[in-house]
């Protein structure tokens, strides 16, 4: 994609394109199958929402909203243990976050949990369900496999009443876990493993985080999910592609019961992308192992992580609506997340002068305790934004890494006896540089030219670079955290031995803080989440849980350019 296109989609919303999903309800709603289009999404709360499910959302909800439609928002809450509050006040600020609106209240599907449990007893009533009462290690060889059938469990021709009665015994907390289970009468010989006379009621002895200890019985996840559509009149239910296997179950459990809608399974790839993992239970791993600080840890691909990264929702949506949908699996570069991150900030970040490595000049001609209020643009291409003052004094900071004693013409900013403009302020010229006893510069002396304010040099040599600055009385300490990607290779999931490989992989130079930065004055004063370009450094955000006035934390959004990009292309 060139950048001029990407500008186009991005700065307003994004172009729509004409995936599947959108042709097959187009021709839904022209052939009036329905009068209105209602979707759902609906996470598990046993994590934190990542940039795939990012996708998913912006799919649902997107659908929803350009079909005059509504999505809900339903946690799909069948696994207790797993599950948490956190985890579901974590996802409903993500989604809101992202900029959508769930139609009505937020629905859980343990809400269900009656309803679910009575269409179990009517499949038993039915004939189409059975107590089981064989072990685990037993269940999985009467399964089969891929290649050969399955065979009955013994259990399978139960009587009615014999069911009945051993299911209510169940709910009402009689047997042990993993002594029994409920399973639907298919067919033990099904070439799909899914119809195999699957699961569809557990014993579990937990509390749930919604029902309490009201059920100590539990449907599974596939005998709630289509249910839970159909309860809702949820039209098209979309899933990533590893469910496609699951539709014809799906299928069976709505055709089985009197269920109020007959909702749609269509299924799409999923979203991976390189150079990160995007499962939930890696990602719990890194934080149960505290290799990152948090499931918003600013290098976790979680929605959280990359708020607090300073990554904008906008850029988000645009990525999401980039990628497109298909049904073909694939992995998306994780420098083109980044381009609509640094083209969303390019466009709305104000700017900011920050030296991140300090190194102090003296302009000893210029008077010693004057105070100079000069002015610098917010943006270089929209005035607009406005601007805001940068005082100016004798004795200034620049970085390190911005001045050489000697150096040759590539090297474009201040060295001994050359001159150099200070961005918005005067050409210096370096006179001296003090060294301490290893020979580090420590402090360099320096000249001014009054007259270069806003104009060129009156001698007509004009200076090759443009630095930053910030005042040494006037400036603010910052402390700023560069974050860079948490994994060095390519495909972690890949490296190392085993399903704990891909945490060989992480990026020893993921994470660097600097305590010792100076600002210009603003930066002491913005909010919480405010996202700045630091001059020839970067996007960088003010930290949404640790920025405070006194304190101010950066965080490192993304550089100014792709220091990732294939050096031999
Ligand atoms: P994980 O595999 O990370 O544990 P999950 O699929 O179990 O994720 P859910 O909470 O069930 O997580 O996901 C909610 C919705 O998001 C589902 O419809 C799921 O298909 C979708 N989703 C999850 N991961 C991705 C992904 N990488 N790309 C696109 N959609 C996804
Ligand atoms: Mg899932």
């Amino acid at each position: 994609m060139t950048a001029e296109n990407a500008t186009a989609s991005a700065s307003s919303e994004p172009a729509k394109s004409n995936n599947f999903l959108r042709q097959r309800i187009e021709q839904d709603l022209d052939a009036g199958a329905m009068k209105k289009v209602v979707m759902r999404f609906p996470p598990e709360p046993n994590g934190y929402l990542h940039i795939g499910h990012a996708k998913a959302i912006c799919l649902n909800f997107g659908l929803a909203r350009d079909f005059n439609g509504e999505c809900n928002l339903r946690f799909d809450d069948t696994n207790p243990e797993k599950e948490s509050d956190e985890y579901i006040a974590a996802i409903t600020e993500d989604v809101k976050w992202l900029g959508f609106e769930w139609n009505g209240e937020i629905r859980y599907a343990s809400s269900y949990f009656e309803q679910l449990h009575l269409w179990a007893q009517q499949l038993i009533a039915d004939g189409k369900a059975y107590v089981c009462d064989l072990s685990a290690q037993e269940a999985r060889e009467y399964r089969g496999t891929l290649t050969s059938a399955g065979s009955n469990s013994p259990h399978r021709d139960r009587s009615v009443e014999e069911n009945q009665d051993l299911f209510a015994r169940m709910t009402a907390g009689e047997f042990d876990e993993g002594a029994c289970v409920l399973r639907a009468k298919i067919d033990m010989a099904a070439p799909n493993i899914n119809l195999r006379d699957p699961i569809i009621y557990r014993i579990r002895k937990v509390v749930h985080h919604q029902t309490g200890d009201r059920w100590c019985v539990y449907p599974t996840y596939d005998f709630t999910h289509g249910q839970s559509d159909a309860i809702e009149g949820i039209t098209h239910s979309i899933c990533t592609l590893e469910f496609e296997d699951h539709r014809p179950l799906y299928e069976w459990f709505l055709n089985a019961l009197p269920v109020p809608a007959q909702p749609h399974q269509y299924e799409f790839s999923r979203l991976n992308l390189n150079y990160t993992v995007t499962s939930k239970r890696k990602l719990k791993r890194l934080v149960d192992e505290a290799v990152v600080a948090g499931w918003d840890d600013p290098r976790m691909p979680t929605i959280s992580g990359m708020r607090r990264r300073g990554y904008a929702a906008a850029s988000l949506r645009s990525f999401c609506e980039a990628i497109g949908v298909t049904r073909v699996n694939g992995v998306v570069d994780m420098s083109m997340l980044e381009f609509f991150v640094r083209e969303h900030h390019n466009l709305h970040a104000p700017r900011a002068m920050v030296v991140l490595k300090p190194l102090k000049v003296v302009l000893t001609n210029y008077p010693d305790d004057q105070v100079e209020q000069l002015t610098g643009a917010n943006h270089p291409q929209n005035p607009a934004m406005g601007s805001r003052q940068l005082p100016f004094t004798k004795t200034l900071y620049i970085d390190q890494e911005d001045f050489r004693e000697s150096a040759n013409k590539k090297f474009k900013r201040l060295v001994l006896g050359k001159k150099v403009r200070l961005r918005n302020a005067y050409v210096i010229m370096a006179e001296k540089a003090i060294t301490d006893e290893h020979g580090n510069v420590t402090e360099v002396h320096a000249t001014y030219d009054p007259a270069t304010l806003g104009e060129d040099p009156p001698d007509g040599v004009k200076p090759k670079g443009v630095i930053q600055w910030v005042s040494a009385s006037e400036g603010i300490n910052i402390t700023v955290r560069e974050y860079d990607r948490l994994f060095s290779a390519e495909a972690p999931e890949q490296e190392g031995e085993g399903d704990d490989g891909f945490l060989t992989a992480i990026n020893p130079q993921s994470f660097v803080e600097h305590t010792q930065c100076v600002a210009e004055p603003t930066l002491g004063n913005t909010e919480p989440e405010s996202v700045f370009q630091f001059e020839r450094e970067g996007y960088f955000v003010a930290d949404r849980n640790d920025y405070t006035k006194q304190r101010p934390v950066f965080n490192k959004t993304i550089g100014l350019r792709d220091s990732w990009a294939k050096q031999d292309s």
